[in-house]
């Protein structure tokens, strides 16, 4: 057989190899197998459990099993005692960490939202490059999953009166804002409340942005790190969501909290800039979050065509073709948004924007399918169509990341120009 018949041979037998759009080190290939292992062996047969008890228990097993694989900490640098490398962001931006949480919503997108809840109230004392704050807080989160005894963080911007204001700067100039920080010596007095906060409470250390100005309004917006136990700091109400059960929403009350000028992440009036930088960061998993959810339900929805000897239908291979095509395109986008840093804002938009849509519409298809099958409570692929609703509100509504792309884009603002060229 000469070269080139060999050759041919090659790609012709391996073709249709290609799982992800490119290869990844062997040591996260490695914790994907792992994470997946043990998000079916020990999470799967719990999923119900969790949703429909979710207001009488956190699974606090789940998580400290998570900090021992290292969920809670590889996104945090090894100078912290971490499982990252300092260049890490800049290499493969949040992908990797972003992959396993796919893993876990293929199983459980609440318990993925405790994960990825945990890793974004983690990213403003990251981004802003605080070295005196990571070594405070940062080393504290890589002890305590150590230990054994696992502290989670959480992200808190969203306020009574400030939802999609706070989250995109479009709707900043009008937000009203409820959260004030008063400078005095050596400490802030934290007024105000926040609500709808993943994590909210359970979490030891809470990233709060809170303005230092009532006049400046969002331009002084400072983010500031809440611990768990200050005087002044209560939890209220926990929400009942309709989906994602297992990962909390809650609301927090700040009244006269001390807060230490210590805890103060970044510099003053630095707050409006980190938030966006923190949100262009996150919104990519969330895509990922949605997509896995998505592949869970087509599994399911295959099963059944299976069983009820339907998958050699030509109509029914086209339904699922069409549905597997959108997620394979979804996912190629978010896997490039997740390893682009520094973020790109419409690249980030259209990640989450683009998968938790194509993931919705393909939920929905699947219950279509299995019809009375498919609505039925208990069911896993009733589960995902009310857990991937949820991706198309959180860090940003859907409307939200289409002003944020028009806002962005190049050539679609006045501001920014000339129009892109591919
Ligand atoms: C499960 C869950 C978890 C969450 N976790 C967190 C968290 O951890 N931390 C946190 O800070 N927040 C969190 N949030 C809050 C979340 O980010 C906000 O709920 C979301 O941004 C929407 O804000 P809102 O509910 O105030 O809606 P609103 O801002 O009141 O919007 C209502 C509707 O109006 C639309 N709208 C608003 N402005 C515009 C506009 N200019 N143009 C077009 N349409 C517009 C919106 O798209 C939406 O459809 C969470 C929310 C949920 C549901």
């Amino acid at each position: 057989m000469s070269l080139r018949d060999k050759l041919l041979n090659f790609l012709y037998t391996h073709r249709g190899f290609i799982k992800d759009p490119c290869r990844l080190p062997r040591h996260v290939e490695k914790k994907r197998q792992e994470v997946r292992h043990w998000a079916e062996e020990e999470i799967l047969p719990v999923v119900e459990e969790l949703d429909r008890r979710a207001k009488e228990e956190f699974p606090w097993e789940i998580v400290r099993k998570g900090a021992e694989i290292g969920l809670l900490t590889d996104l945090i640098p090894r100078t912290f005692g971490g499982g990252g490398r300092l260049l890490d962001f800049f290499r493969h931006g949040t992908l990797h960490g972003a992959l396993i949480i796919e893993e876990l919503s293929k199983v459980c997108p609440g318990v993925a939202v405790i994960f990825g809840a945990h890793m974004l109230g983690l990213l403003p004392i990251l981004l802003s490059m605080d070295f005196k704050a990571g070594r405070r807080f940062l080393s504290r989160v890589t002890d305590a999953a150590r230990s054994g005894k696992p502290e989670l963080c959480a992200f808190a911007i969203t306020e009574p009166a400030a939802g999609s204001d706070a989250e995109d700067t479009h709707g900043a100039r009008r937000a009203k804002l409820l959260t004030y920080a008063k400078k005095k010596d050596g400490y802030y007095v934290l007024n105000g409340r926040k609500c709808f906060i993943s994590n909210g409470s359970v979490a030891s250390i809470i990233t709060v942005f809170a303005a230092t100005d009532k006049e400046k309004g969002i331009d002084s917006w400072t983010c500031f790190v809440v611990e768990r136990g200050m005087k002044g700091f209560s939890v209220g109400r926990i929400e009942d969501k309709m989906g994602q059960r297992a990962s909390p929403a809650a609301e927090l009350i700040f009244e006269d909290v001390k807060v230490p000028s210590a805890n103060r992440v970044g510099r003053e009036g630095e707050g409006w800039k980190l938030n966006l930088l923190t949100l262009d960061t996150s919104r990519p998993p969330v895509g990922f979050i949605a997509l896995g959810a998505a592949q869970h339900a087509v599994r399911k929805g295959l099963e059944y065509a299976e069983k009820e000897g339907l998958l050699r239908d030509r109509h029914v291979q086209h339904i699922f073709a069409d549905m597997l095509m959108k997620i394979e395109a979804a996912r190629t986008v978010v896997w490039r948004a997740c390893s682009t840093f520094p973020p790109v804002s419409w690249l980030s938009a259209t990640a989450k924007c683009f998968a938790s849509d194509v993931a919705m519409d393909v939920c929905s298809r699947v219950v279509d399918f299995m019809g009375d099958e498919g609505v039925k409570v208990g069911n896993e692929v009733e589960k995902a169509f009310r857990d991937v609703k949820l991706t198309q509100i959180y860090e940003g509504t859907n409307q939200i990341q289409r002003l944020s792309f028009a806002e962005d884009y190049p050539g679609l603002n006045r501001k920014n120009k000339p129009f892109r060229v591919f």
